[in-house]
């Protein structure tokens, strides 16, 4: 019995703090773990950059709203459900990811969350576990499930490697490069199909 776990950004939607960055006309916010590899102190530093713009949960959202999802991401995932579970798993937070989830058709996302003050501002943010992708895909084997995971990035190679098939999806050529027995897909058809064989084993 197969669940499908699948990265977000950059595979269904693209990266959120690049593409809310230039939503919003904030160039700083285009900083990443590649730049700042402590991710606490990035989201704190993300937080503060927020607050210093006066941009609450609400006008974050509205400029996420603005964001779409991958060509081709709705229909891919609409299919996909028609022959396995899927469980999105990612490292950003349900508040920012609930208007592309709105245009993804409200799949299953497991990620963090966001701690919102009264005035509507972010103050925190909780991390629900350590290694979240990898933790989540054993505890499914845990509870009788094999798993079929796919990601883009390199946060995504223990759940992929932890997994009965596992693939890399619009991945980078370092990482396909450095991963050669990782199966890598650029298209959602190709990519649908694989994971429709891997559940026919
Ligand atoms: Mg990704």
């Amino acid at each position: 019995m197969y669940v499908t776990c699948l990265d977000m950004e950059g595979v269904l939607v693209p990266e959120i703090w690049i593409a809310f960055s230039k939503a919003s006309g904030i160039p700083e916010l285009r900083r990443t773990t590649r730049d700042e590899p402590d991710y606490n102190k990035l989201m704190h530093w993300r937080l503060d950059i927020l607050r210093e713009h006066g941009l609450g949960l609400k006008e974050i959202q509205d400029t996420i709203a603005t964001i779409d999802p991958m060509p081709g991401a709705r229909e891919f995932l609409d299919e996909l459900r028609t022959f396995t579970q899927v469980i999105i798993i990612s490292d950003t937070f349900t508040e920012f990811a609930k208007p592309l989830m709105k245009k993804l058709g409200w799949p299953t996302l497991f990620c963090n969350s966001l701690v919102v003050g009264d005035d509507g501002m972010i103050k925190d943010f909780k991390m629900r576990v350590d290694h979240s992708k990898l933790s989540t895909v054993k505890a499914l084997q845990s509870i009788g499930f094999d798993t079929i995971a796919a990601g883009d990035s390199y946060n995504d190679l223990e759940m992929i490697r932890a997994s009965r098939y596992g693939f890399l999806f619009k991945s980078t050529e370092q990482i396909k490069k450095d991963n050669p027995d990782i199966p890598a897909f650029e298209d959602f058809p190709e990519f649908l199909e694989a994971i429709r064989n891997a559940t026919e084993h």
